[in-house]
């Protein structure tokens, strides 16, 4: 069948990883699938994940992912149970896809292109039957006496909008950050002109800005610190791991899994701030020790090759500004008050926090279509009948690790699969139910 001629099955919004998966799921239960994308090749945002490596998911076991994920992760067990890391592994796999697992239990694809997973995503959808069909922007959803029954879409090639009819629809537009590669935040327009709620939208995992910024340290990337986060003066968690020195603040896998907090305490017009511990092995006792076997070594010489003694040299004149000392200053000064000063400064080096990347460069949004009107065990709207929701368009979002990637395949498989059963009906029973 091809668009336009009669009413489809099903009819996917959003080529994206939530979109193939709905789409090559509801095909492989005998249902007729169209998948509709805006851009001219699917799966774009798929194709930049994990700096175009694909972080496709972790290995972790299931309750320990739900532990990621904000802001209910249990409304996710079911779509988990249907589909999930191991599944996903196998799929590829069957597509010709090797995968392998990395620090953190974080899979990716053995080649490291990202680029071989949309591919293989896209070639197993189209062996399942789906019709994909690019450059097809929804523009609106139609719904009769409270159902879905098709939507209305506008070609590149064509002056006259497109009108489709289906017995189901899967809204899988995916959130609104890096909106170059088509997530516009359209699913959203849609979900609440249809009576959905909708939750603040905020960029998440997204670099912050902060005062004061430390020009000369710009480009450094530390390992192994601990990154604070703090909030009207009160700590609210750590991460270890790498932080990076921008030209307006700090970025860094560390800072992007504090930001999610970050941002939303802005919002709300909180005091934000992080601190760096730079010395994390140390306990304070072992970190004076230390000091005092460095001063000791530098008796009669200068802060500089002190303070090189102990930080990466871009930070040296970081801390020669916070202690108000010259690197040429005899490194004798650091006595008394200097002294606590500068254990205080390596343990908690401190930032405000002023800012935080725009939608273009947030890795995922926060908020979206309201968990409370989608039924978890289908992934269909409470609002309208037929209609499902799949991926990133839903109010869940989650640290780095693969986490974002493995929710939008899972909710899309059993969109997928709960739409063709709606569609198709009760024969459905003997179809299989392995990828
Ligand atoms: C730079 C970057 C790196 C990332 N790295 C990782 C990673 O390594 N691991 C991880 O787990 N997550 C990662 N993510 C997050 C992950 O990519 C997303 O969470 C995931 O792509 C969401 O999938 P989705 O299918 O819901 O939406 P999307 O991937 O956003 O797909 C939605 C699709 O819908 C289409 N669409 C939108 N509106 C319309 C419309 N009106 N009509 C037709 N089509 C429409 C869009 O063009 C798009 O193709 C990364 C994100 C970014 C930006």
């Amino acid at each position: 069948m091809k668009p336009g001629e009669g009413a489809w099955d099903v009819v996917v919004v959003g080529a994206g990883p939530a979109g193939l998966l709905a789409a090559g799921r509801a095909a492989m239960l005998g249902a007729r699938v169209l998948l509709l994308e805006k851009m001219e090749k699917p799966a774009r945002k798929l194709r930049i994940t994990g700096k175009g490596r694909a972080n496709i998911t972790n290995m972790k076991a299931l309750e320990e992912q739900l532990k990621e994920i904000q802001p209910e992760p249990r409304f996710l067990r079911q779509a988990f149970q249907a589909f999930f890391n191991r599944d996903l592994i196998a799929l590829l796999e069957a597509q010709g896809v090797a995968t392998k697992v990395e620090r953190g239990d974080r899979v990716f694809p053995a080649s490291d292109l990202a680029w071989d997973v949309a591919d293989a995503l896209v070639a197993w959808a189209g062996a399942q039957g789906v019709e994909i069909l690019p450059h097809a922007r929804v523009e609106r959803l139609v719904i009769h006496e409270g159902v879905f029954t098709g939507l209305g879409v506008a070609r590149k090639s064509s002056r006259t909008p497109l009108e489709i009819e289906a017995r189901c629809g899967i809204l899988a537009t995916g959130g609104q950050s890096y909106p170059a590669t088509g997530s516009t935040g359209d699913g959203y327009r849609f979900a609440e002109a249809t009576g959905h709620r909708i939750e603040a939208l905020r960029p998440s995992l997204v670099r912050i800005e902060t005062r004061p910024v430390h020009e000369g340290a710009q480009g450094l990337t530390l390992k192994n610190v601990n990154l604070t986060l703090w909030i009207d003066g009160k700590k609210q968690a750590s991460e270890f791991g790498e932080v990076e020195f921008t030209a307006r603040g700090l970025a860094g896998a560390s800072v992007l899994r504090l930001s999610r907090k970050g941002v939303d305490a802005m919002a709300a017009g909180r005091m934000v701030a992080m601190t760096l511990d730079l010395k994390p092995a140390l306990d304070p006792a072992k970190l004076e020790a230390r000091l005092a076997r460095d001063l000791e070594a530098h008796v009669g010489g200068t802060c500089g090759p002190l303070l090189r003694s102990l930080l990466p040299t871009p930070l040296v004149a970081v801390f020669c500004e916070r202690l108000g000392l010259g690197p040429s200053a005899p490194a004798a000064q650091i006595q008394g008050s200097k002294r606590k000063q500068l254990l205080g400064l390596l343990k908690e080096l401190r930032f405000e926090v002023t800012g935080h990347g725009s939608w273009e460069e947030a890795i995922v949004t926060a908020g979206g279509v309201s968990l409370k009107d989608i039924d978890p065990r289908t992934m269909a709207s409470r609002k309208v009948g037929n209609l499902h929701f799949a991926g990133e368009v839903l109010d869940l979002d989650a640290n780095t690790g693969g986490y974002n990637l493995q929710i939008a395949f899972s909710t899309g498989w059993l969109a997928g699969e709960s739409a063709a059963r709606q569609a198709v009906g009760s024969w459905l029973g003997g179809a299989s139910l392995t990828p």
